[in-house]
């Protein structure tokens, strides 16, 4: 199915979070909503949709934090990897006190865990488990399009932080290596952070 991106800078991180408005339909898809639940809210109001489902590319609240909130008001969930469930609520190894931000850290987080594939608002994507920066991160492929969201795994030019809970330089070697092997070059890449890019453009950086 054709659908729409609309990114929103969310937060003193500007983190993106994504709207996908599937064609013909009333609902949008949101992946990583950061802190900023209010400009998600506007954008949401914007598009003329209703919130459908809430998709998490990993848990650092800087892709979390506005969830809570929207979650609520729209009687959505909102779903990540099993691995990463954990940091939802524990501010200590989601990032949280590491940083600021505008709201405090949810103490309590219902999220549903996600599988190898995950259809939500008409859309249907490939999770690829791809941990590194934390155990749990993954990628949303959607190969009919040819779009990853890639959340903290690949950015423009970059790749996400492996120093922090849960990180590994080995794993994300081998993380990398799997998007740059196993995805065409012309694949678009919506990152977490930064602009988008294509895998083409991002494995000329790298030895792997
Ligand atoms: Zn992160």
């Amino acid at each position: 199915m054709k659908y729409e991106i609309r990114p929103v800078l969310c937060g003193a991180y500007q983190e993106n979070a994504y709207l996908l408005l599937p064609e013909g339909r009333e609902d949008l898809l949101l992946i990583d909503p950061g802190d900023d639940d209010a400009a998600l809210a506007r954008a949401i109001e914007a598009s003329g949709r209703r919130l459908g489902a809430i998709l998490l590319t990993h848990g650092h609240f800087d892709h979390m934090l506005g969830a809570v909130k929207l979650m609520a008001e729209a009687g959505v969930k909102c779903y990540i990897h099993p691995e990463d469930v954990e940091l939802l609520t524990d501010p200590e190894i989601n990032a949280y006190d590491s940083y600021c931000a505008t709201r405090p850290n949810p103490e309590v987080f219902e999220a549903e865990t996600i599988g190898d594939s995950v259809e939500l608002c008409g859309l249907r994507f490939q999770v690829l488990h791809t941990p590194g920066h934390t155990k749990g991160s993954v990628c949303f492929y959607d190969a009919e399009n040819g779009v990853l969201f890639s959340g903290d795994t690949l950015f423009h030019a970059g790749f996400g932080r492996i120093d922090m809970y849960g990180g590994s330089g080995r794993e994300m070697r081998a993380s990398l290596r799997m998007l740059f092997t196993q995805l065409p070059p012309e694949t678009k890449v919506y990152s977490g952070h930064g602009p988008e890019t294509t895998i083409g453009a991002e494995r000329g950086r790298y030895y792997l």
